[in-house]
């Protein structure tokens, strides 16, 4: 087992009132690269365990990454919005706290971020997209009538390569015998999901099959739309500047293993391992700013479904994510894909 294997298997077996002392010791660490590294684990991977220090984290200053707030308390929320109240503040600084204020995501926020979208403060001018386009930083959108939409689910299931007994098998990156349009090579199905699988319970899906297909190297230039049966939407613009690499290197179709049981839903979210990153649900890893695609039906963002890591498709050190999103509603699915 990896270093980073073991640290994630050593944090996801504290329980949380022995997390939450941890919590306490690693706020008085003098050197903040390993006070932020024990606080990151542990707002990752022991949900909850930050709660009696987040309030504490806004009055020294520490308000990065976001995913550190992820339902924090009243407290915090107001202690950041006070501090956003500041004169003279970096746009850096204005950039993640409305991170962390997405991550809390309570109904002051989404209000707080509904007020800010109809009348944008002075400081908003300095940052590259408006306030509330910063509640997709942490999974949920604000809806035209000022209210949340979630985009994830807080339920997320490993996806594994190594077999287990109570897991299931799940065949990803499956050839498909269509071609795609755009660079006539054979399409892949992403994801074939039987839609009564615990990790879509959320989506209510009632298709009896979610069926994902990509051209695997079309969608890391831009979306890719398709429809629910597994065929391509024809919904999309092909790139100008898209080519056909004969050298790319096509998936390879793999059986992963989905656990029984569900983990942290920000198991994957801030990076915290670089490895075991493949899952259905929770919250998706950003390797850039989080980018969830658009609905070709009703102009809605999409639902995450899941992610998968190439290396765990192409047996090579981890280099991207593929992921993978729905319209329920609409029975549109889409994939797109971000590099380390
Ligand atoms: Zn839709």
């Amino acid at each position: 087992m990896s270093f980073n294997r073991r640290v994630r298997a050593a944090y996801e077996q504290i329980d949380r009132d022995s997390a939450r002392r941890l919590a306490e010791a690693a706020i008085t660490l003098e050197d903040q690269r390993f006070r932020g590294c024990v606080l990151v684990h542990l707002a990752c991977l022991v949900p909850g365990s930050l709660v009696t220090v987040q309030s504490r984290l806004v009055d020294i200053g520490i308000d990065y990454p976001g995913e550190l707030f992820w339902n924090s308390t009243e407290e915090a929320r107001n202690g950041i919005l006070a501090a956003l109240g500041h004169r003279d503040l970096e746009a850096l600084r204005v950039s993640h706290l409305l991170t962390c204020l997405a991550w809390i995501g309570d109904a002051t926020v989404v209000d707080t971020f509904a007020t800010w979208r109809a009348s944008p403060p002075p400081w908003s001018a300095a940052l590259g997209v408006p306030p509330h386009v910063y509640a997709l930083s942490a999974g949920w959108e604000l809806t035209p009538d000022g209210g949340r939409r979630d985009l994830c689910s807080e339920a997320a299931y490993r996806l594994d390569p190594t077999p287990s007994a109570a897991a299931s098998p799940i065949v990803v990156a499956a050839p498909s015998t269509d071609r795609s349009p755009w660079l006539d090579r054979p399409l892949t199905i992403l994801f074939d999901l039987p839609t009564a699988l615990a990790p879509l319970d959320w989506l209510r899906l009632d298709t009896g099959r979610l069926v994902i297909c990509t051209d695997d190297q079309a969608t890391c230039f831009t979306f890719v739309h398709s429809t629910f049966d597994g065929r391509w939407a024809n919904v999309d613009a092909r790139p100008d500047y898209l080519g056909g690499d004969e050298s790319w290197p096509a998936l390879a179709q793999a059986t992963l293993h989905l656990s029984p049981h569900s983990r942290s839903p920000l198991s994957a979210a801030w990076q915290v391992c670089e490895e075991g990153m493949s899952q259905l649900g929770g919250f998706p890893t950003w390797w850039s700013a989080a980018a969830y695609p658009t609905c070709p039906g009703c102009r809605r963002h999409m639902r995450f479904v899941g992610q998968l890591e190439t290396s765990e498709l192409l047996g090579e050190p981890a280099e991207g994510l593929y992921y993978a999103f729905v319209c329920a509603d609409c029975r549109f699915a889409a994939t797109g894909y971000q590099q380390t």
